[in-house]
């Protein structure tokens, strides 16, 4: 800290406990820092302490979807599965903050409501429904892309008289499906996971289903100390591959073009993907998300797979998706998903043909006037994606403006950290970054990592404030524009373009260059002195 740093509360004030979160105040910590977090949640886990339905897990390996910023910490956790289930994941994310006496920072069940700065001082004053005012010089949101619930706006919603759930809003002590008749909104990953357990319990399954899905079989299992050993042996080349990878994990595509290679060497390809389980099949050729045709050999591929899945050709038809590219939304990981349409407790109901026109209190009316009865209902109708959460909370920065004003064309920033108007304020993996399309936890600690790097040359400098320039985030906001559009991610209406929120823009949001581009392009700007950003 120079002599010249205004007197606050403290260095950093972090937003959310969640990955993200944990590892930017461990990081700042270390330093020296003073930093203090909030949550709304009672304890860490952002995601994983909020989504607690079951057959919630991650998509991405266990191996790879941790922490690598501490030796000792990677070898000394034993994942049991090759995809952790949401307590497994929870557990781990309790050892860190323990191992690293994290909770210190924190205030949880303590909402931020606001961040107002100071424009001389250029410090930040936050608020929080606790009461409490702290001042910082420095703000970091670790707030989530996937955080901010949404239901779906329905008449009568709120007059049914039985049981309901968001699956990420889903109650701590569990809930018990037996003998009810349940319907789930959603076929997204979080309806698509869930909804095999859920059938395995209810007396009746009734899913609603707007868009068809692709998902792909995990492959899940369990991890033997044979495969421990040998990941762990090896984890610092894995960590490596998944640094110099476009998604944050140890896998490159094949290395040719779809057409490059024969039907035989593409069917094997595919297939090995296959085996791979899971979201890295949206990359299996490097060309499937911008060739057309590329995509459609791959979707082929995928539509042969499902259909021998589902016994009902009536029904496989409802669950194939003719609407978009495969890999365009998320891939979906699933255990046994179009299987459980087998069972004959189980039934779909398409709400592109049939939609819901009200919810009362004993179940759901149809369009064509059929009512089903039901007992719960489970929403699993996703998220206002990657800027729910910071537009929840009023950041007033230069002149007064607000972020949520400021953003309201979609969200603009420089290289997804700083936006213009908003010094020494950052918004960590959310737009303009890589953050959902690649490894989170890897993309928390590149944040994390950048942002410590920067604090610690202000202070060396001297510098008291740094501050995207206007024209670095036009620049910005036009590259992250050019790469989407030059890929087959704009031919869906996927919450990456906003479109499952009403009214929201429709701009893609994530930076799609990939992990290993967009470490070159930050570790260039931090070469460079930070250019694109004026330091004060
Ligand atoms: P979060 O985990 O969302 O944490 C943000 C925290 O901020 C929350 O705890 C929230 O309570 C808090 N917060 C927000 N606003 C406020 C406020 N105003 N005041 C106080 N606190 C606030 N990504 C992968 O790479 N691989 C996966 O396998 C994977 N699986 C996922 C499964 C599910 C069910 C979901 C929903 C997402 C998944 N993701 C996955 C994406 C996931 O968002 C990231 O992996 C990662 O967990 C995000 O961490 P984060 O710390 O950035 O945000
Ligand atoms: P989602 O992908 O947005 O899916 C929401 C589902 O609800 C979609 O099928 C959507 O249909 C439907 N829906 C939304 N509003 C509706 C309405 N008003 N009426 C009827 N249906 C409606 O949300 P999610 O499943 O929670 O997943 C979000 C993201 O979180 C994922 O893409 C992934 O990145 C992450 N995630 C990962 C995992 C994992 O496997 N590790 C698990 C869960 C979540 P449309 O498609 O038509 O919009």
């Amino acid at each position: 800290m120079s002599e010249n740093t205004p007197a606050t509360d403290t260095d950093v004030l972090v937003v959310g406990a969640g990955v993200t979160g944990l590892y930017t105040v461990h990081k700042l910590r270390t330093l020296g820092y003073r930093v203090r977090g909030f949550d709304r949640a009672a304890d860490v886990g952002g995601v994983w302490y909020w989504n607690r339905y079951p057959g919630a897990r991650c998509d991405v390996e266990s191996f790879d979807y941790s922490y690598s910023f501490d030796e000792e910490l990677q070898q000394e956790w034993d994942w049991s599965e090759k995809y952790a289930t949401q307590p497994e994941i929870m557990k781990y994310l309790h050892h860190v903050a323990d191992r690293f006496a994290l909770r210190d920072a924190y205030t949880f069940e303590t909402s931020v409501l606001s961040a107002e700065l100071d424009e001389e001082s250029l410090t930040w004053t936050v608020r929080t429904d606790g009461g409490e005012t702290v001042t910082s010089r420095f703000v970091v949101f670790a707030v989530g892309c996937l955080s901010s619930a949404q239901r779906p706006n329905v008449p009568g919603l709120d007059s049914f008289a039985g049981v309901s759930y968001h699956t990420g809003e889903w109650p701590h002590e569990g809930v018990d499906f037996t003998g009810l008749r349940v319907g789930v909104v959603g076929t997204g990953s979080s309806g698509i996971q869930s909804i095999p357990e859920i059938a395995a319990q209810a007396a009746q399954l009734t899913v609603f289903q707007r868009s068809a899905n692709y998902s792909i079989p995990a492959g899940n299992k369990p991890l033997d100390d044979a495969q421990r050993e040998a990941a762990k042996a090896d984890y610092a080349e894995r960590r490596r591959l998944a640094r110099l990878s476009g998604g944050g994990s140890p896998f490159t595509t094949y290395p040719k073009k779809t057409f490059e290679v024969d039907e035989e060497e593409r069917r094997a390809a595919y297939e090995r993907r296959w085996e791979l389980g899971g979201v890295l099949y949206s990359k299996t050729f490097p060309d499937q998300l911008v060739d057309r045709s590329a995509n459609d050999a791959a979707r082929v591929f995928w539509e042969e797979k499902v259909r021998a899945r589902i016994a009902d050709p009536a029904v496989a038809e409802l669950l194939v998706p003719g609407d978009h590219p495969i890999g365009a939304k998320r891939i979906v990981t699933d255990s046994d998903y179009f299987e459980t349409y087998n069972q004959p407790h189980v039934r779909l109901v398409s709400l592109r043909k049939n939609p819901i026109e009200r919810v009362d209190a004993t179940g759901v009316t149809l369009a064509d006037g059929e009512h089903i009865a039901l007992d719960a209902l489970v929403y699993a109708t996703g998220f206002d994606a990657m800027t729910g959460s910071v537009d929840r909370i009023e950041v007033r920065g230069r002149g007064g403006r607000t972020l949520k004003e400021v953003w309201a064309a979609g969200p603009r920033t420089y290289l997804g950290l700083g936006t213009d108007g908003f010094p020494n304020f950052f918004n960590l993996t959310g737009p303009g970054s890589p953050s959902v399309m690649v490894n989170v936890i890897l993309a928390g600690e590149q944040h994390g990592n950048w942002l410590a790097d920067l604090l610690q040359y202000m202070d060396a400098h001297g510098h008291r404030a740094v501050e995207a320039t206007g024209d670095a985030v036009e620049d910005w906001v036009r590259e992250c524009r050019d790469r989407a559009e030059a890929t087959l991610l704009m031919e869906a209406d996927s919450w990456y373009l906003g479109a499952n929120i009403p009214g929201k823009p429709r701009v893609f949001m994530p930076y799609v260059g990939g992990f290993k581009v967009y470490q070159d392009v930050i570790d260039e700007v931090a070469a460079s002195g930070y250019k694109g950003f004026r330091l004060v």
